[in-house]
């Protein structure tokens, strides 16, 4: 292999590299891969990249996924708006709507709080909340952080955020067991969980 032709599998490597879970080696295995791949198949994936950047963005209420400037659920008028519910991540809000039962609007931090990551209040937009309270007209703040030791720091800072504006604030129950990500739990523990929320 020519130096430039090195330089492109490189560049390649590059980009695998700063991908979540990718290790050098992954990023290496990969890029091989790719290579030997059909070029439709390949390209397909770079279409796939694409058409996400092109067509999805974050809800500039709520930072679900959006199409627009709202989510589906923040542009529902059916929705109860006194109610957040606050997740990590906008799968597990997908899971919550699986299970059915809730009603109200959602709040996604993609994230939760890790200082030893060096993952703050600003990195969860912690600000957000809070100007969706001062906002007015939200009666229940209900963390469903997961049960892991981000999730329960993030729901301790984000009670003493919120509790100020007056609202009430609970956190969900947990049949979950303690470490799992509250995505894999099954719908109808995931429903009994929020049913069974406590004050805090
Ligand atoms: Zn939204």
């Amino acid at each position: 292999m020519g130096v430039d032709q090195q330089g492109l599998l490189a560049r390649l490597i590059g980009e695998l590299v700063k991908l979540p879970g990718i290790g050098r080696k992954t990023a290496q295995r990969l890029a091989f891969h790719l290579l030997k791949a059909e070029r439709e198949e390949a390209l397909r994936l770079a279409d796939a990249i694409r058409a996400v950047k092109d067509g999805l963005s974050f809800c500039r209420q709520c930072r679900n996924i959006a199409e627009g400037e709202l989510c589906e659920f923040c542009s529902d008028p059916k929705r109860d708006r006194a109610t957040i519910l606050v997740v990590e991540e906008p799968s597990t809000l997908y899971a919550i709507e699986r299970a059915g039962g809730y009603r109200g609007l959602y709040h996604v931090l993609l994230g939760s709080l890790s200082p030893l990551d060096g993952v703050g209040p600003s990195d969860i937009r912690a600000q957000d909340l809070v100007d969706r309270l001062k906002a007015g007209g939200i009666e229940e703040v209900i963390l469903a952080t997961n049960p892991t030791i981000e999730g329960e720091a993030t729901a301790i800072y984000l009670t003493k955020l919120v509790k100020p504006f007056g609202v009430r604030v609970s956190r969900i129950a947990y049949g979950v067991p303690v470490g799992m990500d509250i995505e894999y739990a099954d719908e109808v523990t995931l429903l009994k969980s929020i049913e069974g929320r406590r004050e805090v």
